[in-house]
């Protein structure tokens, strides 16, 4: 974990407005949109709001922006607090919603229009859009420019009172529509639209617009630094024009930054909500889905998320960060503390000719090699074990220290096997090795140092847990799927592989913590798990672990 405070651009404009007497506290706020689930890009932005205002003493809100109605779910709330709390983040008394200030957005709209400052147009959208002109040809003013103030006041009353048709009607701002920039020529404030809003229900059938509701809220909240991402750099000067006409004391500052884009992954509600459409992924909580559940789900730790956007840094430039980073991240903080236990993946049967059929003993495990503390657990063994298919090679090359024809091997915790016969069915395929075990070779005991070149894991077959084991890799064969036009035809179709795993009894009662399956990786039990039957994810494979099990066994 990088121990570091953070420092980056952003981090220096607050440090100044601090020193210089600016601003005596600094306030943030996490602005989402409840149409969907969190995902990466949103952890950063969650960290750097709420890092900010923490690291300075400061407040951070949580408010929704929920001037969408009918996109927006009760749902996607809940998923968006618990997911905030979860990375570690708490917004205390200040959860809010634009739609708390829809009557204080009413009022700033009528105060614009008294001040001759925004206008009621009733062009079509379509005339609007074409009014508008392009990035070259300036636009033209609307023949409902000139208005009155007295006609804008009852028209837009009168807009509110339900009088007119979704559509009909649109408040203005009136600021340039030469402007170069395309934001002020006279964006829209208001519309009508008759539908139901999750919270404020039937009370209004007209609707602010994100940067009208998103500016003001800002203010109202005393926000003193709003923190957004680069596409709003265009939309800073209407930011800037709201503020001056109707909240010029105290303004909060806006500063844009690059969004988060994970290579391999994609970061947008809308293709996240299209994988689940599409039946690609099994929801917003799949494990391969780059959004806050789906890694919780996976295993990832908070603390992993929250060092992995530290690494990738706050910057202006825009970036595709590795996944492999998001990776270590999570080993790291998983850290050396997760107890080890043994799971056989692609099990094969082995059986130990020598070794009496009634019998059954325990051997002693240490839950972790370096750490005595951890303890240690007794894990049955018999005649008939389970290994690792790919821990056999019938032709193996010289180097190969697992099992192989004649070979040895040490059975981790247990005993020296050798392989002494290979037996397959009719096609050829090895569905069994008949070994025999040295007696005198047991971990612990007088003999227990004798040299073998490799060590491998296993389970009893006749105490073994059944278990679905989840594999996962990426969700796109392209580094960058957003650059793709149909971004859904660069899947991986091996994203996802289901094993069914041997795994030794304490799993049955593993909790909600990863555990290290030996050589394996970290895994996790998943939510679908049974009475029955477990189910465990892969967190994150172990790095380089078989150049560290060879070393290890070359001693
Ligand atoms: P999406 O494209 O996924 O819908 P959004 O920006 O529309 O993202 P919001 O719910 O409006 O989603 O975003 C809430 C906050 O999170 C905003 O301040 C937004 O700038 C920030 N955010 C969203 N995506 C990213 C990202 N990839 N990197 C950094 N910040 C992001
Ligand atoms: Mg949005």
């Amino acid at each position: 974990m990088s121990q570091e405070p953070p420092r980056d651009f952003i981090r220096d404009i607050i440090q100044t407005d601090l020193e210089s007497g600016k601003h005596a506290e600094i306030v943030t706020r996490f602005p989402p949109e409840p149409n969907g689930y969190l995902h990466m890009g949103h952890v950063m932005s969650i960290c750097l709001n709420f890092g900010v205002a923490a690291e300075t003493g400061g407040r951070t809100f949580l408010r929704y922006d929920d001037t969408n109605p009918g996109k927006e779910d009760e749902e996607f709330v809940r998923a968006i607090e618990r997911d905030v709390r979860w990375l570690g983040f708490d917004w205390q008394s200040r959860l809010t919603h634009a739609s708390d200030y829809f009557e204080a957005l009413y009022d700033a709209a009528v105060l614009l229009i008294e001040n001759g400052l925004a206008y009621v147009d009733s062009l079509s959208a379509e005339d609007i859009r074409r009014y508008r002109g392009t990035l070259t040809e300036a636009g033209t003013d609307s023949p409902y420019r000139q208005r009155s103030v007295a006609e804008n006041l009852d028209l837009f009353r009168r807009m509110r009172a339900g009088e007119f048709a979704d559509g009909e009607h649109v408040l203005r701002a009136k600021i340039d529509m030469a402007s170069p920039n395309m934001n002020l020529r006279d964006p829209t404030l208001y519309r009508i639209r008759h539908i139901d809003h999750q919270r404020t229900g039937d009370d209004w059938c007209i609707y602010p617009m994100y940067d009208f509701a998103h500016t003001l809220s800002d203010a109202y909240e005393g926000i003193t630094h709003s923190l957004c991402t680069l596409e709003f750099e265009d939309h800073r000067p209407l930011y800037d024009w709201l503020l001056d006409q109707v909240e010029p004391e105290g303004r909060p500052r806006q500063i844009e930054f690059s969004r988060l884009n994970v290579a391999y992954s994609v970061t947008s509600k809308r293709k996240l909500k299209a994988l689940i459409d599409q039946g690609i992924v099994s929801g917003w909580d799949d494990p391969r889905m780059p959004t806050i559940a789906g890694m919780r789900r996976r295993g990832y730790p908070p603390a992993a998320l929250r060092d992995f956007v530290q690494r990738a840094g706050v910057t202006k430039k825009d970036k595709l960060i590795e996944m492999g980073m998001l990776e270590n991240s999570v080993r790291e903080a998983l850290g050396d503390g997760a107890p080890r236990r043994m799971g056989v993946l692609r099990p094969l049967k082995v059986v130990l000719t020598n070794y009496p059929a009634e019998q059954t003993e325990t051997v002693t495990a240490m839950n972790h090699p370096n750490r005595p503390e951890m303890g240690q657990r007794e894990v049955p063994f018999s005649r008939e074990l389970w290994i690792e298919r790919d821990d056999f090679m019938e032709d193996a090359p010289r180097k190969f220290f697992r099992l192989k024809p004649g070979g040895e091997v040490r059975l981790r915790s247990a005993y020296i096997i050798q392989c002494d016969e290979v037996v397959k069915d009719a096609d050829g395929n090895v569905v069994e090795l008949h070994c025999s075990y040295d007696e005198s070779t047991r971990s612990g005991s007088a003999n227990s140092d004798r040299k073998v070149k490799g060590t491998i894991h296993w389970v009893s077959a006749s105490h073994a847990v059944d278990a679905e084991v989840r594999l996962y890799d990426r969700l796109f064969r392209e580094a960058n799927p957003n650059a793709v036009d149909d971004f859904t035809s660069v899947l991986n179709e091996n994203s996802l592989e289901t094993l069914a795993a041997k795994l030794e009894p304490a799993l049955a009662d593993a909790g909600d913590e990863p555990v290290q399956f030996e050589r394996l990786g970290y895994f996790v039990k998943d939510q679908d798990s049974t009475a029955d039957r477990a189910v465990f994810n892969r967190v994150v494979s172990l790095r380089d672990s078989w150049a560290k099990l060879e070393k290890q066994a070359l001693g």
